[in-house]
C-alpha cells in the first residue's frame, strides 16, 4: 500500500519556485514528479507570465495532473459592495477558469470568493450576495468544462468570507451548484476550528480538496498539528480526493503570492528535500489511518 496510496498527492508549486516562465515551470514540474507526486498545483497569481500553452506540455510530460489556485485582490473582489470592483474579480476568475482548462486541469481552487488579505470589516450582505451571484454563474461555466470549484476556507487574516466548514457549507448551499465543493487547509483549521476533525465529518462527502500544512507553514510534523487525529477523519468520510502539500518560506519567493500570505520567515531552504519528506509522511499517515 506504501507505494499506492488511496489518493492522489499533490505539491504547491511554490516550494520549488516562485515564478512560472516556461523553465521555471520545467524545472518545478521534473522536481515534483521526482518528489513522487500525482499532481503540480500551480497558483495562478502571477499568470500573465504563464505560457499556458507551454506549461501544459511540461506537466503533462511529466507524467502530472495540473490543479490551479488562486485568490483575488482588494481592486478585484467579487465580496465588494463596488459593482466595479466586483465585475473585475468576475473576469479575474473567468479568465483562470479558462487557463485553467487550458493547461489541462479540471479542478480550480482557492479563495475564489474574496481577496487574500486582512479586511477591516465583517462582510456585508450585498457583498455576500455578490459572492453567490458571480460563483453561481462561475459554476455553471465550469459545469460545460466538465470542471469543479473548490471553496478554500482561509482564515480570518486573509478572508472574512468563509473562516470555517460551517460557513463554507453554508456559502456552497446559497450557491447551489453539484460541482462547487469544499476545500479544507489543515493550516486555517489550526486557527479558526475546533479542531481537526469535526470540520472533517462535517463537510463528509462534499469535501473536494485538502491542503496539508503545518501551523506555521514549515515541514511536516514539525509543528505541532495533529495530523494523526486529521487523517483519522479523513478515513472516516473515505475521503479519495486530492490530498496537496503546501508549505511556504522566503527562500522560494512568489512576486504576489508570497506578500498575500505574509511569508516573511525561512522555515526552510531546500524545496527537494521538503517536498519528498512531505510525501513520506503524508504516504505514512494515510496508511496507517486505514490500517484499523
Ligand atoms: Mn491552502
Amino acid at each position: 500500500m506504501t507505494d499506492q496510496p488511496t489518493n492522489k498527492l499533490g505539491v504547491h508549486a511554490l516550494v520549488f519556485s516562485g515564478g512560472t516562465s516556461p523553465d521555471e515551470v520545467r524545472r518545478t514540474a521534473q522536481q515534483a514528479r521526482a518528489a513522487g507526486y500525482d499532481i503540480l498545483e500551480l497558483s495562478l497569481h502571477d499568470a500573465v507570465s504563464l505560457d499556458v500553452a507551454a506549461a501544459r506540455v511540461e506537466i503533462a510530460s511529466a507524467g502530472l495532473d495540473v490543479v490551479c489556485s488562486r485568490g483575488l485582490s482588494f481592486t478585484a473582489d467579487v465580496s465588494s459592495d463596488d459593482p466595479a470592483v466586483v465585475a473585475k474579480g468576475a473576469t479575474l476568475l473567468q479568465d483562470s477558469l479558462r487557463i485553467t482548462h487550458d493547461l489541462g486541469g479540471t479542478h480550480f481552487t482557492g479563495a475564489l470568493y474574496s481577496a487574500l488579505g486582512k479586511y477591516g470589516a465583517p462582510l456585508s450582505a450585498a457583498g455576500r450576495a455578490n459572492v453567490v451571484a458571480t460563483l453561481r454563474e462561475l459554476a455553471k461555466e465550469a459545469q460545460g468544462l466538465g470542471m469543479t470549484l473548490g471553496l478554500e476556507i482561509c482564515n480570518r487574516y486573509e478572508t472574512n468570507v468563509i473562516n470555517t466548514a460551517a460557513d463554507a457549507l453554508r456559502l456552497a448551499d446559497d450557491i447551489g451548484a453539484d460541482n462547487v465543493l469544499v476545500h479544507l487547509d489543515t493550516y486555517h483549521m489550526n486557527i479558526e476550528e475546533d479542531d481537526l476533525v469535526r470540520p472533517v465529518l462535517q463537510v463528509g462527502d462534499r469535501l473536494g480538496y485538502v491542503h496539508v500544512g503545518e501551523n506555521h507553514r514549515g515541514y511536516l510534523g514539525s509543528g505541532h498539528l495533529d495530523f494523526t487525529s486529521f487523517f483519522h477523519a479523513l478515513a472516516t468520510i473515505d475521503y479519495r480526493g486530492p490530498i496537496t502539500f503546501e508549505s511556504f518560506s522566503s527562500a522560494v519567493v512568489s512576486p504576489t503570492l508570497s506578500n498575500d500570505l505574509a511569508i516573511w520567515r525561512n522555515l526552510w531552504s531546500d524545496g527537494p528535500a521538503l517536498a519528498a519528506h512531505a510525501r513520506r509522511y503524508v504516504v505514512d499517515h494515510l496508511e496507517a489511518s486505514r490500517a484499523a
